[in-house]
């Protein structure tokens, strides 16, 4: 190869590493994927250079906002993935769902108010709150979404380890807290205060959606002391949305009629209440 040729060759490699650089550099990797492929297009249809850079633009905004909602469930640690669309409203009556679809709008997360699901095991609250969590990710909203027993033994874990201070911190910024299962395991003195911190430094300054399998005058059984809860119903109840989900347990009936389609008859013999609560 000549040096004329060498030189000819490198002036064309150059401006593309450079701009790979660049844009790598500005955090554009749409841009650097597309940009090739766009301009073949633009060419092809005539679009001139605002329109070029115009759908490269496009594709950018659409790719990053695609990747800060997968960022933001990351962060929230849902336990599963579900939304709105897999519920059966028909199936839960008692439900009200004008209400569910409109908290699905956030208003309220943007409100800094509360929600609170109750209801016996297994009637769609864990399904309803990561749906709700899930809606606020897509709107742009960050949510922590944990669940009673486990943020308790994690409060108590980072206050023994000198880091509950940091904790406390990520627990006030997130636009959205999701406690899950409150109600099933009683709580030490210690926990139920570390908890009720929460709830409290939350208060007005950021939306809670709690869910529980007991009403809420069963709640003083879960914290120990009357006080602490009725202070921390107080905070919560405030500017609150309720959901009453006091229907059947939507996994008892599916596997009941899964167990009648696999027996092929009519119908099952009912279980005892006590079978019922075991299917938590
Ligand atoms: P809970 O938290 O009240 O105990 P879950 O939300 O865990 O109940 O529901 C149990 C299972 O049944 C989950 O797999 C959930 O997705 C499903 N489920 C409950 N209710 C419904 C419903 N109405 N439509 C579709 N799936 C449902
Ligand atoms: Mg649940």
């Amino acid at each position: 190869m000549s040096a004329s040729q060498e030189s000819t060759s490198q002036t064309i490699v150059a401006p593309q590493v450079l701009l790979g650089n660049h844009l790598k550099a500005l955090k554009l990797p749409t841009f650097a994927r597309e940009y090739e492929k766009v301009a073949l297009e633009s060419a092809q249809d005539r679009a001139d250079y605002p329109r070029y850079l115009l759908r490269l633009c496009e594709l950018e905004r659409i790719d990053r906002e695609r990747r800060n909602v997968e960022r933001r469930i990351r962060l929230a640690r849902f336990t599963q993935i579900k939304s709105l669309d897999t519920f059966d409203f028909a199936a839960q009556p008692s439900l009200n769902k004008p209400l569910v679809l409109e908290l699905a709008r956030c208003e309220w997360i943007e409100k800094r108010q509360n929600c609170i699901a109750l209801g016996p095991s297994g009637t769609g609250k864990t399904h309803v709150a990561l749906a709700l969590g899930l809606a606020a990710c897509q709107k742009g909203f960050s949510v922590a979404f944990t669940s009673a027993a486990a943020l308790v033994h994690e409060l108590m874990e980072a206050r023994d380890e000198r880091r509950l201070r940091a904790l406390q911190k990520h627990l006030n910024t997130v636009k959205l807290l999701i406690v899950d299962e409150l109600g099933y395991v009683p709580f030490t003195a210690v926990g139920s205060e570390l908890l009720f911190e929460v709830f409290s430094q939350r208060y007005e300054r950021g939306a809670t959606l709690v869910t529980s399998n007991l009403p809420f005058d069963e709640w003083t059984s879960v914290f120990g002391s009357e006080r602490l809860t009725g202070a921390l119903l107080d905070r919560l109840t405030h500017h609150v949305h309720i959901l009453e989900m006091n229907g059947d347990s939507y996994r008892l009936a599916t596997a009941r009629k899964a167990q009648r389609r696999n027996a092929d008859e009519p119908s099952v013999s009912p279980r005892t209440k006590g079978e019922a609560d075991a299917d938590i």
